[in-house]
């Protein structure tokens, strides 16, 4: 069947040449006939010349997502299954290992595949779809994915709130094989053991995304270790994995200090060398400077504050306001690891955000190294919407 023609208006092509995934419903001038949500497409310049396929997404203003930029690839199950394999190879190249059985398989725009997410913890496969695109491959995806990496399970965690922009439905399960006894499966990172409640967790059960950054922790950590936003307690597991004496995870969600607990037991880690506390961590970082405590390695990991350009001022300011209060709670020589996932703050944004914390609080900052993405997590130098996660790691003197 012929694909039907979505025609660019004049001069909005240049960024699909420059091989950006992406047109906003702005940049269409026409669209042929009425593509169903996910159907494939040709993408036309204003002139009619050929710039590739993409995925129709009727009610998003990411009108299209291009499979494909050239006018010979067809978008068929042949191509789905060479970007998946692609994917796949980089993964087993560059992460999974005998000591890490967890990854994200498909990252993406990243990888080629728009919209569609694929994570493994162990022998579960745990699939996001994103858009309508997505959602269209998502049956031929997951078979191959099954194929290729033997998982015994498959579970769909396609309840993102971006779905609502695409008009598509919740859809979330386990959708091929058995139950998950006590709702947690275990991955194994860098050696360490993790329980990831995957049907209910955030993303897709774990942040997959902070394995460098926590193997980087568990390298330089000593002493006191104080870690905020901690989730399931990623970060605390690292440092007392590494030289920590001690590590205090702070989160506002009592589910996620349970699991963090279970995760330090796990690890053979003596449970005296870990609490939890649950609060606002904007608050509890005042209420331990005021009380005297200090720390030598301070985490901060928040969740995004900027879901866009327009709240870049106020995120500034509380990434600013967390750093200082870190500081102040940092001994001179203390180690301070900041992060950022809001794809709106760039680097340089966040190093000046460091920059002014550190003139505030009277504490010399350098810092030692940038953290970010691991390689499963790839950037394509045509898509720097990709990158969000920024993060570094800094002495204060
Ligand atoms: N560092 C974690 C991921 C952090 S995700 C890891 O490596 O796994 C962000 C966490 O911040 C979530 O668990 C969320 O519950 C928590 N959170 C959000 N706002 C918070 C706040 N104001 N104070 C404390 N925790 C908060």
């Amino acid at each position: 069947m012929r694909e039907p023609v979505v025609r660019l208006q004049r001069g909005r092509d240049r960024s699909t040449r420059r091989r950006h995934p992406w047109v906003f419903s702005g940049a269409v001038a026409s669209v042929e006939g009425e593509p169903a949500p996910g159907a494939t497409v040709v993408v036309a310049a204003h002139d009619g010349t050929v710039l590739g396929r993409a995925a129709y997404s009727p009610s998003s203003q990411i009108r299209l997502r291009l499979w494909t930029f050239d006018e010979a690839t067809p978008v068929d199950d042949a191509l789905l299954h060479a970007r998946l394999d692609a994917a796949l190879a980089l993964r087993k190249r560059l992460v999974l290992t005998a000591d890490t059985d967890c990854a994200r398989l498909v990252f993406a725009e990243a990888d080629g595949l728009p919209g569609l997410v694929a994570d493994l913890y162990g022998d579960t496969l745990v699939v996001q779809c994103h858009s309508a695109g997505a959602e269209r491959i998502q049956d031929v995806a997951i078979a191959h994915l099954r194929a290729r990496t033997g998982a015994a399970r498959v579970v769909l965690r396609s309840d993102a709130e971006v779905r609502k922009l695409e008009g598509l439905e919740p859809r979330s399960g386990v959708v091929f094989g058995p139950p998950i006894e006590g709702g947690l499966v275990r991955a194994r990172e860098h050696g360490m053991q993790f329980l990831v409640d995957v049907e209910r967790g955030h993303k897709t059960g774990f942040y997959l995304d902070q394995r460098d950054s926590r193997a980087r922790v568990r390298a330089v950590a000593r002493g006191r270790v104080l870690n905020c936003f901690s989730y399931t307690g990623g970060f605390a597991v690292a440092a007392l994995s590494g030289g920590a004496e001690h590590a205090l995870s702070v989160d506002t969600s009592l589910a996620a200090l349970e699991l963090a607990e279970k995760n330090v037991a796990d690890n053979g880690i003596d449970p005296a060398r870990h609490d939890g506390l649950r609060g606002d961590c904007f608050d509890v970082l005042r209420g331990l400077y005021d009380e005297g405590e200090r720390f030598d390695l301070v985490v901060l990991d928040p969740p995004k504050f900027a879901p866009a350009a327009r709240h870049v001022a106020k995120a500034a300011r509380g990434y600013k306001d967390l750093a200082l209060r870190a500081l102040k709670l940092l001994h001179p020589g203390g180690l301070l690891f900041s992060f950022s996932c809001s794809g709106a703050i760039d680097r340089a944004l966040f190093r000046q955000i460091a920059a002014s914390a550190a003139l505030e609080a009277q504490r010399p900052l350098t810092v030692l190294g940038e953290l970010g993405h691991p390689p499963d997590h790839p950037v394509p130098t045509s898509f720097a919407e990709g990158e969000y996660l920024k993060g570094y790691w800094a002495l204060a003197q």
